[in-house]
């Protein structure tokens, strides 16, 4: 026969039970957090430092965690081995040396990002352009030969900038430009894409929680610890060593574009990195920084560049798409203003300092 256990004692044995099992928990979680140590490497690529840091909590982990963090810092190498404009070897240099002559043949890859970058230059109404470069390389000579295009060289460039003449022929894996003399440049495109790589090598790798930065390209797999997100913080784009604002993430990538990190000085003005390629100008200083925060790198990275040449405008296309938000930083006259989108509130932990 069963006999019924009396109410008190069936609540007592239960009460007894969850405080061994909280206390066994705390022991375990204590124990984790005490042994786990943080893995972390770093590596020179795409012209900048690349970190990778992962937390093990046993030396089989730290093991994995190291090989997984060499395979990705390996794959980002083969990134900017195939996009890189600055290395006269890759698959992007061989496509503007040889469409000159017509099609050429390439990989899905180069294909994939190429058309990922023309649907984006259609959401960001032009601001986002990979056929900038006749201005990027007009605009380097400026600041080498320290004098300002002229006119007449301006006009040029410009009439060879236009996604619209890419011309992308996915049965024969072609791609041709339809003006002469123009050139594709993803560099505000490939760090994001690398970092998007590294992060599925690391996840193939069985590595659960890490964060990856690419020289401010980054992304926040998993968790920092059990009990915490990874923190990133937005530097104060006018103090180095300050930080702005500080945001908590889980699988999140987020990127930020200013015109503090590179610029040039010519005849005492300061000129971006970053070219409007509707104006053919590098872009002004109204718009000091911009970060972006999507599931992607890649869409985080081309928005980031975009939303410096579109300011306000850019902040209004953010709040019209799925799953990204924006912060911005404005220069009112010498004060620096914050400007969010509309989910930033909503969805993230974001501490002011
Ligand atoms: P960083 O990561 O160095 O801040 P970005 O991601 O903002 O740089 O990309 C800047 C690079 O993108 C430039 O060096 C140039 O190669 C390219 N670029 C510049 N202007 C544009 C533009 N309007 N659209 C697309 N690419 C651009
Ligand atoms: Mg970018």
């Amino acid at each position: 026969m069963i006999r019924a256990i009396p109410m008190n004692i069936k609540k007592f044995l239960i009460l007894t039970a969850s405080f061994f099992i909280s206390v066994a928990a705390l022991f375990f979680f204590v124990r984790a957090t005490r042994d786990t140590v943080m893995v972390s490497s770093t590596r020179f690529l795409m012209g900048t430092v690349v970190e990778i840091k992962s937390p093990a909590a046993s030396v089989e982990e730290r093991k994995r965690a190291q090989d997984a963090i060499e395979k990705a810092f390996k794959e980002i190498s083969r990134v900017e081995g195939v996009f890189s404009t600055f290395k006269i070897d890759s698959e992007i240099s061989r496509i503007n040396r040889e469409t000159v002559n017509g099609p050429v043949k390439t990989t899905d890859e180069v294909l994939g990002l190429v058309e990922r970058s023309i649907e984006f230059n259609k959401k960001t109404e032009g601001a986002f352009d990979i056929t900038v470069k006749p201005l990027v390389e007009l605009w380097r000579h400026a600041r080498a030969s320290q004098r300002l295009p002229t006119d007449v060289e301006l006009k040029s460039a410009l009439g060879r900038i236009g996604s619209k003449h890419i011309s992308i022929n996915r049965a024969d894996k072609t791609i041709e430009f339809t003006i002469y003399g123009m050139a594709i440049d993803l560099g505000g495109v490939a760090k994001g894409y690398a970092t998007s790589q590294a992060v599925r090598v690391l996840k193939e790798c069985g590595i659960q929680n890490a964060i990856v930065n690419s020289g401010g390209d980054m992304y926040c797999l998993g968790m920092r610890s059990p009990a915490s997100q990874w923190r990133v913080g937005i530097q104060h784009p006018r103090n180095k060593n300050k930080i702005f604002a500080e945001l908590k993430l889980k699988d999140m990538a987020i990127d930020t574009s200013g015109d503090y990190e590179k610029f040039f000085t010519l005849e005492g003005k300061r000129y971006s990195h970053i070219i409007d390629p509707r104006t053919g100008y590098p872009i002004g200083d109204d718009t000091v920084s911009s970060t972006i925060i999507a599931k992607d790198p890649a869409v985080a990275d081309m928005m980031a560049t975009s939303m410096c040449v579109l300011g306000l405008k850019g902040l209004k296309i953010v709040n019209g798409m799925d799953g990204i938000d924006a912060i911005i930083i404005k220069n009112n006259n010498g004060v620096l203003e914050m400007l969010a989108s509309a989910g930033i509130e909503r969805k993230y932990d974001i501490v002011k300092k």
